[in-house]
């Protein structure tokens, strides 16, 4: 992105509108931080997953989409400004806006702007259209700073539709053997988007008690889901015979399948692409669906925002660095604490 300068100018100095600190990344002229993972004044959340929202700030901006999830997972008292996507907000002269990932219910990337120079910090996206979030918005900017979960050449997804034709007909394979389908998949964001791909005509869908927490929020938000049912309220087991169970990656334990006599297993994970991953989780399938952009859809975003400088995190930070590197781009690595556990689950 050019900058907004007459030819001959001076160059200006660089002004950083964010260093990354011991709580996170942080905008000094603004006072405030985007994603922390200490106990903040002021956090700016992209969205509502464990390890980008965390508890105890004094305040928080989110999206609107975002608000009821973030009450859910945060407690009924935190103190939420929300912002519907593309309205302007300031604090100390800094301006801020959020515009849509694309990755989950409200979440959004966060845009800064002050004195003419904007950075974007893009929390976790995807590119593939999903019929329960709004779609990711591309932005323009000096500094980009981009997740890198799936930034290696070898994660490329199919299209959604043929994934979404497959866990179907996992669903009918099972109901012809008279057996329960357990689909795990995390349970806030792939959970609502694998259900909202499920055939709904082939018989009931079940949910954990995680997951029908979460498809309340949606359904508020007014994301049209098919019709689910909480597992807990059934006491007739024969129920569950060639019905789709849908649970978080937790609840694979014998404490709580034990309930479906006779079940096949599948995780829906952008992580199934890679050999042994579905060996390691002790699954009969493995369907590659992410909420997170693959290879392609991370460089084509960061070339796309035009930005001179990148920042990378979250992921394969050193390799997405390298080729941008070789790309001619000014990139660097910048260690958050988001590569956790539970992205890797989310993811
Ligand atoms: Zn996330
Ligand atoms: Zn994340």
């Amino acid at each position: 992105m050019v900058k907004n300068q007459r030819e001959g100018d001076q160059a200006m100095p660089k002004l950083n509108l964010l260093e990354l600190t011991d709580a996170g990344l942080y905008c000094r002229p603004g006072d405030f931080y985007i994603d922390p993972w200490q106990a903040v004044g002021r956090a700016v959340i992209t969205h509502a997953h464990a390890d980008h929202a965390r508890s105890g700030c004094a305040r928080y901006l989110a999206s609107t989409d975002s608000e009821s999830i973030l009450r859910l997972r945060l407690g009924d008292d935190m103190r939420q400004q929300s912002v519907a996507y593309g309205e302007t907000v300031a604090l100390n002269g800094v301006s801020i806006s959020l515009h849509p990932a694309g990755h989950v219910l409200g979440s959004a990337q966060i845009k800064i702007e002050r004195q003419g120079e904007v950075w974007v910090v893009s929390g976790d996206y995807k590119i593939e259209a999903d019929s329960t979030c709004r779609p990711f918005e591309q932005l323009k900017c000096h500094t980009f700073v981009t997740e890198s979960t799936f930034g290696l050449p070898v994660f490329k997804w199919r299209p959604q539709a043929d994934i979404f034709a497959d866990i179907n007909s996992w669903w009918r394979s099972n109901q012809a053997q008279k057996k329960t389908s357990i689909l795990f998949a995390y349970s806030l964001g792939k959970a609502q988007r694998v259900i909202a791909g499920l055939d709904a005509a082939l018989g009931q869908i079940f949910t954990h008690g995680a997951v029908e927490n979460v498809n309340q929020c949606y359904r508020r938000a007014g994301i049209r889901l098919p019709a689910t049912r909480h597992v807990a309220g059934v006491t007739d087991k024969n129920a569950f015979r060639g019905a789709m169970v849908v649970a978080p990656p937790s609840a694979d334990t014998p404490a709580y399948t034990k309930r479906f006599a006779n079940a096949g297993k599948a995780f829906t994970s952008g992580w199934m692409q890679i050999r042994g991953m579905r060996r390691r989780r002790s699954v009969d399938r493995g369907f590659v669906l992410s909420d997170h952009a693959d290879w392609n859809g991370l460089i084509n975003t960061i070339i796309a925002s035009e930005a001179e400088t990148v920042w990378v995190t979250h992921g394969y930070s050193a390799e997405v660095v390298q080729y941008l590197r070789e790309q001619g781009l000014n990139a660097r690595q910048v260690e958050t604490q988001f590569s956790s556990g539970i992205d890797r689950a989310e993811a």
